[in-house]
């Protein structure tokens, strides 16, 4: 089957309803006990008793597996499951209540030098990740969004006003990545922020349109393919949480960095909290008296993960949670397509959904990729918002991706045998 371009500028976009500006600040005050989760770490040489400092880079077995993001000595280490039942270690760290700064953090700022600053931050616990070019090259164009990526959050308004200095800190340090920077903003004026001799490109705010695939297709005419990663094309996207977190290792000095959360909680106004790397989700929970909440997802509601599991902790990329009471939990099962088209209709990557799902339910994955486009999916979430069976299409997809790539890593190790 040909493998088709994924964007397709669909003529419908979900509209973000009209939101109050007004938000509720909560202070949360960071507990003792905390965890991070790091992908298929193993326990190696960690052990009950190790101490780190903020900032420094733990070696697991000599190889560096974390930035700690705080000061504190490991309580427990152990293996716990995630989204798509993926394999991590986690770290429960007791924090103490003096802070003190590795000399691995001020060894890498000294050096000023962007790669290795970028690279240290990507050994921050989580999954927001900057992508460098190698060496001494530079990227053609990187784009910094400041967009709501998800439509039903605002939380970049209320980012901006907080941390402002912060990014422009680091917007101003990602001048010298590229050779073009692109500010992408709102159209409707809703954010404003000087960025001197910088591009800015204002987009409609609406769903899909603000998805990366579709910003970048719309201002440089390029549809990327979602079989490469946009560094093969020079190309990096940052959003406005990758601002925060580079933005307050760069301005404060400390990766002890506050990790800004949007709670969005249905009847109730939005609330803002000063979250932190490995403050788990029950402690937020109860700081806010929402402990009866039993399902959330995280980072959006339309493609974020959902949480079945309180027992999670923030992590770098965490910026949004959506509180859910267990009666309005949408009842998710494995019914019948009925080839309603529903799905097929708002695909914006075009793709036969309706076919793609029977191949994915019966774990078909190399035909769902091979006959179905199932790589060519831009990850938006929208078939599942409208499907009238329920079917949770978007894990599917998800899970049918996960899935591929294992099969392709296999065969790798196969072949190289
Ligand atoms: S998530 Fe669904 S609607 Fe969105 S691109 Fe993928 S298949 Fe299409
Ligand atoms: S929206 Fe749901 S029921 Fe309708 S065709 Fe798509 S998968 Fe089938």
């Amino acid at each position: 089957m040909v493998q088709k371009s994924f964007v397709h500028f669909w003529q419908k976009p979900l509209l973000p309803s009209k939101v109050s500006l007004e938000v509720q600040k909560v202070n949360i005050i960071p507990p003792k006990i905390n965890k991070i989760w790091v992908r298929e770490l193993g326990s190696g040489s960690l052990r009950p008793g190790m101490r780190f400092k903020t900032g420094e880079i733990v070696r697991n077995d000599g190889l560096e597996v974390f930035v700690s993001p705080f000061t504190g000595s490991i309580v427990s280490v152990g293996e716990v499951k995630g989204y798509l039942n993926r394999q991590y270690t986690e770290i429960v760290l007791e924090k103490d209540d003096e802070e003190q700064i590795s000399q691995d953090m001020e060894t890498v700022l000294a050096t000023k030098d962007p790669e290795r600053i970028l690279n240290y931050i990507n050994l921050l616990p989580g999954e927001l990740k900057f992508s460098v070019m190698p060496s001494n090259r530079k990227l053609d164009v990187i784009y910094i969004s400041l967009m709501d990526e998800d439509p039903f959050t605002f939380g970049s308004q209320v980012f901006i006003k907080e941390f402002h200095k912060e990014i422009i800190e680091a917007i101003s340090f990602l001048k010298e990545l590229a050779n073009r920077q692109v500010v992408v903003l709102p159209e409707d004026g809703s954010i404003t922020l000087d960025t001197p001799g910088m591009e800015q490109v204002r987009i409609v705010p609406a769903y899909p349109h603000s998805l990366p695939q579709m910003i970048i297709k719309q201002i440089s005419g390029k549809e990327i393919s979602s079989r490469e990663r946009l560094l093969d094309y020079g190309m990096a996207w940052l959003d406005i949480n990758h601002l925060i977190v580079l933005g307050q290792v760069l301005f404060r000095k400390s990766v002890d960095i506050i990790r800004p959360l949007f709670i969005v909680e249905n009847g109730s106004k939005p609330k803002f909290a000063n979250a932190k790397i490995g403050m788990p989700f029950t402690h937020i929970l109860e700081s806010i008296r929402a402990e009866n909440y039993r399902a959330i997802a995280i980072n959006s509601l339309l493609k974020g993960l959902p949480l079945f599991s309180l027992d999670h902790p923030t992590l770098s990329h965490t910026c949004s949670v959506f509180l859910i009471p267990e009666e309005d939990i949408p009842e998710f099962v494995d019914h019948q397509c009925i080839n309603c088209g529903e799905c097929v209709k708002i695909c914006p990557s075009r793709l036969p959904v309706n076919m793609l799902i029977r191949y994915l339910q019966n774990r078909r994955y190399e035909d769902a990729v091979k006959n179905f486009d199932l790589l060519s999916c831009m990850e938006c979430g929208m078939c599942t918002y409208v499907c009238v069976a329920k079917i949770p299409i978007f894990h599917y997809i998800m899970l049918g991706k996960y899935e591929w790539q294992l099969i392709k890593e296999k065969e790798e190790t196969d072949a190289n045998a």
